[in-house]
């Protein structure tokens, strides 16, 4: 499908209320069991050639969002739906060919890399599990990609163990490339890696796009990183998207409580800024969320209305969208 009838078409991905519930064991005898809801009500799209920042706290939900997206664990409910059609409805078979447009990067390139085998049969093994191609346009392609990322041909004979941190994510890009997806998820891709590195990975990740098309749901808790990379920001807090928009709005006019005390914590976006949330205390449970909205508990202007009324996202601009009753724009709010 060309890109042009493609964009008429709709987004690349389109995900809607979706949800996932773990449910806890009973620790004792007399003990309830509890469901946990990882991620609860999520909905978002992603253009073609776009990129997604979903960004939040730790155990907010957001790598839980990213597998769910590719059903490398499945949701327990909600819809999610690639160039139009349905994922979540796929059989096994479908699931499989549907994983060559669909790859994510993960945090831990040694982890996610086999130490037996070579930098060559790691970028290749894909194809050959997928069965892409022949021995030559493997080798062909093999050749082409360790160009992409920078690494070169002699590099192909080595071992994960024989390259530093960003060579290894540089590996694991290749090979998430290998079958020319059109979609990524890049879970904490460059977390791992030392600052300049990760500047390095990120410039790479935005080169590859702009030559390949690709799209990527950007997944960090680091917001320089995805003030960086993204078009548009969803932020995640306890399994809910509280506040998403376009990457200006998010950074210049956060209007979300939680998305200003999460900019609150980044030294560099202070400037020139007037009053401040900070927000105390750790984040409650997704096993009991607190009722109403789930921010309530730490929320520096909550008000009764808070605890009994969950907040509904309230469109502010264009595309920018925050669920709370109190939404807006930096500066206009005051603790109470
Ligand atoms: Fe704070 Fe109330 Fe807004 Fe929730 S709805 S973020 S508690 S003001």
């Amino acid at each position: 499908m060309s890109a042009a009838l493609e964009s008429a078409a709709g987004p690349l991905l389109s995900v809607r209320n979706l949800r996932k519930e773990f449910v806890l064991s009973a620790k004792g005898l007399f003990s309830e069991r509890r469901t946990l809801r990882a991620v609860d009500d999520v909905s978002f799209d992603i253009g073609r050639g776009e990129t997604l920042g979903l960004v939040g706290e730790s155990g907010c939900g957001k790598t839980t969002t990213g597998r769910l997206v590719l059903r490398l664990i499945e949701p327990t409910g909600g819809k999610v739906e690639f160039r139009g059609g349905d994922v979540l409805g796929k059989t096994p078979a479908e699931m499989r060919a549907l994983r060559q447009q669909m790859q994510i990067i993960f945090q831990d390139p040694f982890g996610a890399l086999n130490p037996r085998m070579t930098a060559g049969e790691l970028i290749i093994e894909p194809m050959v599990i997928h069965g892409v191609g022949d021995r030559v346009s493997q080798e062909r392609r093999l050749r082409k990609l360790l160009d992409l990322v920078g690494l070169a041909t002699h590099h192909a004979s080595r071992f994960p163990h024989e390259f530093s941190g960003g060579q290894r994510q540089r590996l694991c890009i290749a090979r998430a490339l290998s079958l020319e997806p059109a979609f990524v998820v890049c879970d904490e891709a460059v977390s791992a890696l030392d600052v300049s590195v990760q500047a390095q990975i990120l410039n790479l990740l935005q080169d590859l796009k702009r030559e390949l098309g690709l799209t990527y749901l950007f997944i960090s808790h680091d917001l320089g990183v995805v003030r960086h990379i993204s078009e548009r920001v969803a932020v995640m807090y306890l399994g809910q998207i509280v506040e998403m928009g376009p990457k200006l709005a998010i950074f210049e006019q956060p209007s979300h409580p939680y998305t200003q005390a999460l900019l609150n914590s980044v030294p560099s976006a202070k400037k020139g800024r007037g009053s401040f949330f900070t927000v105390k205390g750790d984040v409650p449970s997704a096993a009991k969320p607190p009722s109403g909205c789930r921010f309530h508990t730490r929320c520096p202007i909550a008000k009764p209305v808070c605890s009994e009324k969950a907040p509904p996202p309230v469109t502010l601009s264009s595309g920018h969208t925050a669920a709370c009753h109190f939404a807006a724009p930096w500066n206009a709010m005051q603790p109470a």
